[in-house]
C-alpha cells in the first residue's frame, strides 16, 4: 500500500489517501491546539504517544464488538485506517461534570452525574462547535435516524468498556468525544481516542491527566499522557 496524496491536515493529525480507495494513513503530529485553534503548541513525543495510545484503545473497543476504523500501526506516529465518510458531529458522553457543561449549566466541576449524559456538537471551528440535537442532525441531513441511534448506542457502549478499563488502572473517565463515519453503509468509530479528546483524572487525587493540562497551563502534559499509558500497559517503546 502506497501513500498517494494528503487529503486533509487538521490541528493535530494529517490524513493521507493511499492507492487503496478504502484505506487512509493517519499521521499523528506533535502539534496541539485548544480553544478552536486559538492556543497552539508543539509537544515533543505527542504524535507517537497518541498513535500508540489510540491503537491500544481502538483494539480494546474492537475486541468488545465496537466497529472502528483502526487497522494497524504503520510507524511510530502513523496508522492505517479504513476510509470513512465522516459524519460532521461530535458525540460527547460525560460521567462527571467538567469543561463546557459547568459553564453552560452552572454546575460545579467534579460533580458525579446520577447517570451518564450525552450531547451532540456540530463539528465547526468557526462556529465554535455549537451544541445541536437529534432534530438538527435529521433536519440538515447530516445523518439518518438509524445513524443517530447507532452513534448514541456505540458511544454509550464505549463508556461501559472504557470506564472499567481506566478504573482498573486507577483512573476516572470523566468525559470524552467520539466521531463516527460510514464505511460501506455501516456506522464505524473514526478519528482517535487519546488524552487529547477525553478527560482522565487520577481516581485517588483527581489530578488531571489529559489535555486540560495544556488548556489550563498545568505543565507536564505529555508526562501525564505517558503516565496514563503506563498504567494501562500501552507499549510506548
Ligand atoms: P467540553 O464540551 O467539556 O469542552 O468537552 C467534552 C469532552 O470532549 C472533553 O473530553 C474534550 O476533550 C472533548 N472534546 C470536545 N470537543 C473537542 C474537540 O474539538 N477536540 C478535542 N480534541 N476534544 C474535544
Amino acid at each position: 500500500m502506497q501513500i498517494t496524496k494528503e487529503l486533509y491536515s487538521g490541528k493535530a493529525k494529517s490524513v493521507y489517501e493511499t492507492d487503496d480507495a478504502d484505506r487512509l494513513v493517519l499521521h499523528f503530529r506533535d502539534d496541539t491546539s485548544a480553544f478552536d485553534g486559538e492556543k497552539k503548541s508543539s509537544l515533543a513525543r505527542k504524535g507517537e504517544v497518541n498513535n500508540k495510545f489510540n491503537a491500544f484503545i481502538m483494539t480494546k473497543l474492537e475486541e468488545a464488538g465496537i466497529p472502528t476504523h483502526f487497522e494497524k500501526v504503520l510507524s511510530d506516529d502513523q496508522a492505517v485506517v479504513k476510509h470513512l465518510e465522516m459524519i460532521p458531529v461530535e458525540c460527547v458522553v460525560r460521567n462527571i461534570a467538567a469543561g463546557s457543561i459547568c459553564r453552560r449549566l452552572g454546575v460545579k466541576e467534579g460533580l458525579d452525574l446520577d447517570q451518564p449524559t450525552f450531547e451532540f456538537f456540530l463539528k465547526n471551528d468557526e462556529l465554535h462547535d455549537p451544541m445541536i440535537n437529534d432534530y438538527h442532525i435529521r433536519s440538515f441531513g447530516w445523518a439518518s435516524e438509524q445513524e443517530v441511534a447507532a452513534m448514541k448506542a456505540l458511544t454509550f457502549k464505549v463508556n461501559t468498556v472504557l470506564k472499567k478499563l481506566f478504573l482498573d488502572a486507577g483512573i476516572l473517565l470523566v468525559d470524552y468525544k467520539l466521531e463516527f463515519g460510514r464505511f460501506h453503509g455501516q456506522v464505524v468509530l473514526g478519528d482517535e481516542f487519546s488524552p487529547d479528546g477525553c478527560r482522565l483524572w487520577d481516581a485517588e487525587t483527581r489530578e488531571k491527566l489529559d489535555k486540560d493540562r495544556f488548556r489550563q497551563d498545568l505543565g507536564n502534559v505529555i508526562e501525564a499522557y505517558e503516565e496514563v499509558a503506563r498504567r494501562l500497559g500501552v507499549d510506548l517503546s
